[in-house]
C-alpha cells in the first residue's frame, strides 16, 4: 500500500506542462500566462477628470467657500471621448464630464456638487459664470497620465492565472490576445457491462453510467477539456477499442474494472499497451487505482499518453479524481497551486476510522461565531453519489488516527471554495488571558516550552499596551528609522525582524497575515477584546470576578473551584492545559 502524498508524486512525474497558444483574451480565463506583457501605452493616456464638474487653476479658488464663492468665467465645456479646444486661463473654467482630458492650464477639478450650478439652473441664472464653493488643491479629481499603468512597465508576469481583472487589463492595453499553456484534452473512459448511457431507459440488472459526467464536469471544472468515448465493456477488445480511441487525448481517465473482480480487465488491456502501475493507495473510499503510460506506435511515430484508472463505486472515482487527476490537469495547465484549499473545522459528528487508512469523510463545512463546522453528509457508502451532492468539503481523518469525537478539530478539503486563492489553512489561535499577576505569562511560557516538546511549530502574540523598546540605538535599522522609513526589515540566515510603524493598533485579523500560514499553532497573550478562543488564568486572592464574560471563555484555568459550567482545569499544570488546547483547538494526528 502507497501514501495518498507517494501516489500523488507519481501521478505528478508522469505529467507535463503542456505547450503555449495564442488566442482571444475571452477565452483565456483561467489559464496561465505564457508571456510576460508590456505596456506600450500610458493608461489613462492623458490627465482626465475624475468627476463631472468644473475644470479650473487651484489657484482661483483660493479662500472660496459657501459662504464667499470664487466666481469664475465659463468657457467652454468637454465631454468625455473629445478633446478640449480651449486652455483655461486664469480666471476662468471649462465644464467637464468625467473621463473627458483635462483642458491646457487647468490643474484640478471641482465636481457640481462644490458649485452653485445647480442653483443657478433652478433659478434661470447666467451660466456664463459658476460659483466655486470651495477651495481645491492643485491635482484634486484629476487623474494624471500614466496613474494606472506607465507606458513600458511590466504588467502582467508570465505563470499569471487570468481572472476577469487581468482579462480587463489585457483589453485596457489593446491586447485582443494572449498567449497561454493550452488547457488538458482529457479522453473519459466508463467501464462495466452494467451500465448503459443516460438517455436509455434501465433494464434489469443495469444502471445508468454517471461516472462519465462526474468526471467530464470535474474536468472542464478544473480547466480541462473533457472528451468522452463512452462505455466500455467488459471485454479486452471493447476496451482496447475505446483505449485507441482516447490516445490523442493528453490525458485518459479510466473508471470502473480496476479492483480484484472476475470482470476487471482494464488491467489486463493496459498490461499489454504500456508500463502501467496498480496500487492500492492507503486512502478510503478509493483504494484501488491504476496509472501509467499507454504507448502506441503511430506511422512511426511513438505516442505516450498518461493513464489514470479510477475505482468504479461513483463516490471513489470522485474523491480519488479529485487527490490525483485535478492536480495533474492542473499542473498541464501550468498551475502551481495544486492542493486543495484547506481549512481547520470543529467536527460535529464521531468518525470512525477502522482499518488504518485515510479517511475522507463527505461534510458539509458552515461558518458560524468566527468558526467553522463540519458534519458527515449522511451514509458514507462509497456508492452514495448524494452524500457527495451534500457535501461541500473532505474532512481528512489521518491513517495514524482511529477516528474524531464530535467537537474536535479536523482538517477539510474544501470541494468549493475559490480555487485561485490556494491553500486557505486557519492556524489554530488560542489566547491567555487574565488579571495581572494572575500567571498568564508564566503559563504562555509553560504552553511554548510543552507544545514545542510535542512537535508543533509555535508562534507566540503578545500584546504590548505601552509601546516598546527593541531596536538599539546606534544599529543600522534603528539609524534607518530615525531618519523617516516607515518600516524596517532586517534579515539573516537565521532570523528575521520587522519593525513597523503603525497609526493604530492591529486587531488578531490584521495581524495573521503577517505572523504567517505556517504553524500549528498560535499562543496569543491578551487581546481580550478579540474573537479568538480564550483561555483565563484565575486566582482567588485577586477576587471572585473573572476578567471575561464566561461565553467569551472556552476554559478556566484556576487554584480554586468556580460555579460555572465552563470547563476548569487546574492551576499550576501546563500539561492538562496543553492537552485541552491540543483536544479543542488543534488538529490530533
Ligand atoms: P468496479 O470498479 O468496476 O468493480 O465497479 C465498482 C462499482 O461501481 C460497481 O457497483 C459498479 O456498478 C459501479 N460503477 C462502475 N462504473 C460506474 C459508472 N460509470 N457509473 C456508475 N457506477 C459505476
Ligand atoms: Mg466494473
Amino acid at each position: 500500500m502507497i501514501s495518498v502524498e507517494q501516489a500523488l508524486e507519481k501521478v505528478l512525474s508522469y505529467v507535463e506542462v503542456l505547450e503555449p497558444e495564442r488566442k482571444p483574451i475571452l477565452d483565456c480565463l483561467g489559464q496561465v500566462l505564457a508571456e510576460d506583457v508590456y505596456s506600450d501605452i500610458d493608461i489613462p493616456p492623458l490627465d482626465n477628470s475624475a468627476m463631472d464638474g468644473y475644470a479650473l487653476r487651484a489657484k482661483d479658488t483660493r479662500g472660496a467657500s459657501e459662504s464667499s464663492p470664487r466666481y469664475l468665467v465659463v468657457v467652454g465645456e468637454v465631454a468625455a471621448g473629445s478633446m478640449p479646444t480651449k486652455e483655461v486661463r486664469p480666471g476662468t473654467a471649462i465644464r467637464i464630464m468625467t473621463g473627458a482630458p483635462l483642458p491646457e492650464g487647468a490643474d484640478a477639478v471641482v465636481r457640481f456638487e462644490d458649485t452653485d450650478e445647480v442653483n443657478r439652473k433652478s433659478s434661470g441664472g447666467d451660466l456664463s459664470q459658476i460659483g466655486i464653493l470651495c477651495q481645491a488643491k492643485k491635482g484634486l479629481n484629476v487623474r494624471g497620465r500614466g496613474e494606472d499603468i506607465a507606458k513600458g512597465k511590466l504588467v502582467l508576469k508570465k505563470g499569471k492565472v487570468l481572472r476577469p481583472q487581468e482579462i480587463g487589463v489585457l483589453a485596457s492595453l489593446g491586447r485582443s490576445t494572449a498567449l497561454v499553456i493550452r488547457r488538458p484534452i482529457v479522453a473519459i473512459i466508463a467501464t462495466g457491462d452494467e451500465l448503459i448511457g443516460v438517455d436509455q431507459p434501465l433494464a434489469p440488472g443495469k444502471i445508468h453510467d454517471s461516472n462519465t459526467y462526474t468526471i467530464a464536469a470535474e474536468v472542464s471544472r478544473y480547466g480541462g477539456i473533457p472528451k468522452i468515448l463512452g462505455i466500455g465493456r467488459d471485454s479486452v477488445r471493447s476496451l482496447t477499442e475505446k483505449i485507441d480511441r482516447g490516445l490523442d487525448a493528453d490525458m485518459l481517465i479510466t473508471s470502473g474494472g480496476v479492483s480484484k473482480g472476475d470482470y476487471d480487465i482494464v488491467k489486463d488491456v493496459l498490461a499489454e499497451h504500456g508500463e502501467v502501475g496498480f496500487w492500492t493507495v492507503c486512502m478510503k473510499p478509493g483504494k484501488p487505482l491504476a496509472f501509467g503510460i499507454i504507448k502506441k506506435t503511430e506511422v512511426g511515430k511513438e505516442k505516450k499518453v498518461p493513464h489514470l484508472g479510477l475505482p468504479g463505486n461513483p463516490v471513489s472515482s470522485m474523491i480519488t479524481f479529485e487527490q490525483f487527476a485535478r492536480p495533474a490537469i492542473l499542473k498541464m495547465m501550468g498551475k502551481k497551486i495544486l492542493a486543495k484549499p484547506a481549512i481547520r473545522a470543529i467536527i460535529e459528528d464521531d468518525v470512525v476510522n477502522t482499518d488504518g487508512r485515510r479517511l475522507f469523510a463527505r461534510v458539509s463545512v458552515t461558518r458560524r461565531g468566527g468558526q467553522y463546522y463540519a458534519s458527515v453528509t449522511g451514509p458514507q457508502g462509497s456508492g452514495i453519489l448524494t452524500s457527495m451532492a451534500r457535501a461541500n468539503g473532505l474532512a481528512v481523518i489521518p491513517e495514524s488516527s482511529n477516528g474524531v469525537k464530535a467537537g474536535d478539530m479536523v482538517e477539510v478539503q474544501m470541494l468549493d471554495w475559490g480555487e485561485e486563492q490556494g491553500e486557505v489553512k486557519a492556524v489554530p489561535l488560542v489566547s491567555i488571558v487574565g488579571k495581572s499577576q494572575s500567571g498568564k505569562t508564566l503559563l504562555m511560557e509553560q504552553l511554548i516550552a510543552e507544545f514545542k516538546g510535542r512537535g508543533y511549530k509555535v508562534a507566540a502574540l503578545k500584546h504590548s499596551r505601552g509601546g516598546m523598546e527593541i531596536d538599539h540605538p546606534g544599529k543600522d535599522s534603528w539609524r534607518y528609522a530615525q531618519v523617516g522609513s516607515d518600516a524596517v526589515l532586517i534579515s539573516s540566515p537565521d532570523k528575521l525582524a520587522f519593525i513597523k510603524s503603525l497609526d493604530h493598533d492591529l486587531s488578531i485579523e490584521e495581524l495573521m497575515p503577517i505572523v504567517g500560514p505556517e504553524f500549528d499553532l498560535v499562543l496569543v497573550e491578551g487581546f481580550r477584546k478579540s474573537k479568538i478562543p480564550k483561555i483565563e488564568v484565575y486566582k482567588k486572592e485577586l477576587g471572585d470576578d473573572l476578567l471575561c464574560s464566561p461565553e467569551e471563555l472556552s476554559a478556566i484555568v484556576t487554584d480554586g473551584s468556580l460555579d460555572t459550567d465552563i470547563p476548569q482545569l487546574p492551576w499550576g499544570n501546563p500539561v492538562t492545559v496543553a492537552d485541552f488546547i491540543e483536544k479543542n483547538f488543534v488538529l490530533k494526528s
